[in-house]
């Protein structure tokens, strides 16, 4: 199938799951993760009506982005080294991956020293499950790096928490994950005094349990591009 009816399937399931849930299906965007699919699959994606793209790795983005129809914004979903802090600056318009207090500040020096009146909005990235190998601050340390984000760093906006729950083929299994992350979001929401923080959770596997428990980005993969390209 096409990445356009491809795209389409998935906003039909995702308002089927809101409609188990009570909630408007235009409050779930779609960030279409094109990682490993060459830049013709984006800009299909991007003619289609994706909110989002989403790529995990900084240089990959930098190479298709020119060759995509401008209009669309671009999402870092993948962990973000401070050397490749500077690029990613240029590349992306929101960084999902904000996890460590330095990565916080090296953009923050970054943004400050470039075009003036710039403020990056950011997701904070959530271990949820507590996996040792996953990127991403851990509930109990997020309240402490949003609140250095709001005291030190004014181009830097928190918008909203994303996470990658533990891999499970049942998606049940991440349920407790998402209702953990909504339930994270609300609470340092009050805490900062920002009226409601955005949910960037479920990926092709999951997403209408994500939907379901109130996600307001889905980050699809395999379900809009198929199965992920080799490396050449
Ligand atoms: C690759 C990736 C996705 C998309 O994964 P699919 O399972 O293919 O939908 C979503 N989020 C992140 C952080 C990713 O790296």
């Amino acid at each position: 199938m096409s990445v356009a009816a491809n795209l389409a399937q998935a906003r039909g399931r995702i308002a089927a799951a809101c409609a188990r849930a009570g909630r408007e299906p235009a409050g779930v965007r779609i960030v279409a993760v094109s990682k490993t699919h060459p830049a013709e699959a984006v800009a299909e994606a991007v003619a289609a009506g994706a909110d989002a793209i989403g790529e995990n790795r900084v240089q990959e983005a930098a190479a298709k982005r020119p060759a995509v129809r401008a209009g669309t914004p671009w999402h870092l979903v993948g962990p973000l080294q401070r050397n490749k802090a500077r690029l990613a600056l240029e590349v992306f318009d929101l960084i999902e991956s904000v996890d460590r207090g330095d990565l916080a500040d090296r953009l923050e020096t970054l943004l400050a020293a470039g075009r003036p009146g710039r403020v990056l909005p950011v997701f904070l990235e959530i271990n949820v499950g507590g996996e040792a190998t996953k990127s991403g601050v851990s509930p109990a340390d997020a309240p402490g790096l949003a609140e250095h984000l709001s005291l030190r760093c004014p181009h830097l906006r928190l918008a909203g928490l994303m996470t990658v729950p533990p891999w499970n083929p049942d998606p049940e299994r991440s349920r407790p994950h998402f209702a953990a992350l909504r339930t994270l979001a609300a609470e340092l929401a009050a805490r900062l005094g920002v009226a409601g923080l955005e949910l960037s959770m479920g990926m092709s596997e999951d997403f209408e349990v994500a939907a379901e428990e109130g996600a307001t980005w889905v980050r699809l993969g395999r379900a809009l591009f198929g199965e992920r390209r080799p490396a050449p």
